[in-house]
């Protein structure tokens, strides 16, 4: 999911998995075949002996009743705090959908990260007032969770300072765009709404311009082509939607007016970053350092590994996908390469044999298409194989990028409703390929996203990963791990989602799907890798495309796609493989302890039923049941 285009920088869409300071700063046949070889070298963990104190306490009753008053009492906190919150980011209210503060546009100036500061001094004070022990197990969770969230804010304001470095933090556009999509409200009242925000658009801007000091290129430039795209809001379409709605004449008037102060607004915004930043010569380098990149790992990620035992882990699974890729090519050469000779370097065999695989893919005016038609396949199959229980009543849309959405290098993206609006519509967002690209530039992407890897990436975006993982989710009864979702779980239950239906049999358990998925699975296993190496190690564009077309056998424009990517975000590349590495090992620990036991269907219904928690804290929780 990307969800959100899941955290990508800037994107201010409603991403459910964006992290919420993301958006506070400014604006995701399992038994039947025996584990593949590849992951039978994953198994990095130790098994743990199971330490956790067990509920034998004589005084049950009276533990129980104490636990009861110490929740009922956090209940009430967490609830407040997140009233508290929403007031101060609306636009990520609504895109959890809390609609109450629609019509709020907060202005991003010094007097608001005072309120901010100040803010999370009172709740973290207020959260240091709560016995940990004395919570529910899941409370312990949140209380952890929104202690990480409240600590994680003061450092991306005081230490990381993205706000400052980072243009595209401000883009009224897509927030004015979720609005006027949302159908939350009747189109009257989305614009009422959108009215008293465009009202502010001069003072939001005056404030995002005042706070650009030291950006980087990229990000001035990311800016650039977002901001251009959420003008496109303000055009139109919606003078279209103005026109036909039950609004006043008199509301007519002051909408129109304050769109074109809008739009000047914006347009200034490009102006002053493409004349008065980009034309700079001293620009701050988009590489954070170790020292900012493992920290904002340990806030992000929340995992039970470092960024450096991550990037080890990562090394490690690229060397054993390599092997299990070698030994599936030596298998189909003679099936596609028939009378040519086998080649001596493992690295050619494999690049042979995908060469061919990666022929058959989609027409690239039916990319979007092709996507569409392939999700009732998988809807079928995870029912067929029993591997969890969908919800037929939350459908999925398929729908063309929004414009405000595109550029920031995710070709698909999830956008979910959040906690408070489930019946809203869940969108799958597939960006047609730009009608800019040469022919060869499509030709290299319509391959890499081949027949094979498009049902992976559908899986990977919606079922059963991030679509399906959202809906279990909204049915949590956390809503502070509803909101606060962790980023790492998101991409690693869509990462393990893709394994487990090739385990269950999808694909047919052939060579050819599972040395691409083994491909794909290098992308994430590499995004780890290339994360860190850019961002803490200094690793050229060169050197990564380099890397990413020769061991992880990428298409030249997917590599250069993920440069570009990989230089606008820190850490959130990390957390595919970190999730998913940890999701594999709760998975064969929790097998190992039930043995004949156990089952697939259990295991994920289970594990997604405590919402988008770190795994370290689901894996406490399920391994205490
Ligand atoms: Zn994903
Ligand atoms: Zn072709």
């Amino acid at each position: 999911m990307q969800y959100p285009a899941p955290g990508q920088p800037g994107a201010g869409g409603p991403g459910a998995i964006l992290p919420f300071r993301l958006l506070f700063a400014a604006p995701r046949r399992a038994a039947a075949r025996p584990a593949s070889p590849t992951l039978m070298h994953l198994r990095y963990l130790p098994l743990l002996a199971l330490a956790l104190p067990a509920c034998t306490s004589p005084d049950t009753k009276t533990a129980d009743s104490a636990v009861a008053v110490a929740d009922a009492r956090f209940d009430r906190f967490k609830n407040q705090l997140i009233l508290d919150l929403w007031k101060q980011n609306p636009d990520y209210a609504s895109a959890m959908g809390f609609h109450k503060y629609d019509s709020l546009l907060v202005i991003p100036d010094e007097a608001q990260r005072r309120r901010e500061a100040a803010f999370v001094a009172q709740k973290l004070g207020a959260l240091a007032g709560f016995g940990f022990d004395s919570l529910s197990a899941s409370n312990q969770i949140d209380y952890r969770l929104l202690g990480n969230e409240l600590r994680a804010q003061r450092w991306y304001a005081d230490t990381l300072k993205s706000w400052q470095w980072n243009p595209a933090s401000y883009n009224l556009g897509a927030s004015v765009g979720d609005l006027l999509a949302g159908r939350h409200y009747p189109l009257a009242r989305r614009l009422r709404n959108i009215s008293d925000k465009l009202a502010q658009a001069p003072a939001y801007y005056a404030a995002a311009k005042a706070n650009i000091t030291g950006p980087t290129r990229e990000h001035a430039e990311l800016a650039v082509k977002q901001n251009e795209g959420g003008l496109a809001v303000f055009g139109p379409a919606l003078a279209d939607s103005v026109r036909k709605s039950g609004l006043s004449a008199a509301e007519k008037q002051l909408l129109t007016q304050r769109i074109a102060g809008a739009q000047k607004a914006v347009q200034g915004y490009i102006d002053f970053l493409k004349k008065d930043v980009l034309t700079g010569k001293e620009f701050r380098s988009f590489r954070i350092g170790k020292a900012l990149f493992d920290r904002k790992f340990a806030l992000d990620i929340q995992s039970r590994y470092s960024a450096s035992e991550v990037f080890q882990l990562a090394q490690q699974h690229q060397a054993a996908l390599l092997h299990d890729m070698g030994r599936r090519a030596a298998r189909l050469f003679p099936k596609y390469c028939a009378g040519q000779p086998v080649p001596k370097d493992t690295m050619q065999l494999i690049r042979q044999v995908i060469d061919k695989l990666t022929l058959k893919h989609a027409p690239r005016e039916g990319f979007v298409d092709a996507v569409k038609r392939q999700i009732p396949t998988l809807t079928k199959f995870v029912n067929d194989h029993k591997l969890l229980t969908q919800d037929p009543s939350k459908p999925l849309v398929v729908r063309e990028t929004p414009l405000y959405m595109r550029g920031s290098g995710a070709g698909a993206s999830v956008s979910a409703p959040g906690p408070y609006d489930k019946q809203a519509n869940t969108y799958y967002n597939v960006e047609p390929l730009p009608p800019t690209w040469t022919a060869q530039q499509a030709e290299s992407y319509l391959r890499e996203y081949n027949d094979y890897t498009l049902q992976i990436l559908n899986i990977h975006e919606a079922i059963p990963g991030h679509y399906t993982q959202l809906v279990y989710a909204n049915r949590s009864p956390s809503l502070v791990k509803s909101i606060f979702g962790n980023g790492a779980m998101i991409e690693g239950w869509a990462v393990y989602a893709e394994r487990m239906m090739l385990e269950a049999g999808y694909g047919e358990n052939s060579d050819e799907i599972w040395l691409l998925w083994d491909k794909w699975n290098m992308r994430s296993t590499l995004n780890a890798v290339v994360d860190n190496l850019i961002q803490t190690q200094n690793a050229s564009e060169k050197d990564v495309v380099a890397l990413l077309t020769g061991a992880g056998f990428q298409e030249e424009a997917e590599a250069r796609n993920k440069w570009h990517r990989a230089t606008l975000s820190q850490v959130q590349l990390s957390s595919y493989f970190t999730g998913y590495t940890e999701i594999v090992a709760l998975r064969d620990e929790i097998k190992q302890k039930q043995g004949a036991q156990f089952s697939v269907k259990n295991f994920n219904e289970q594990f997604l039923s405590y919402g988008s928690a770190p795994v370290k804290y689901i894996r406490e929780l399920m391994l205490r049941r």
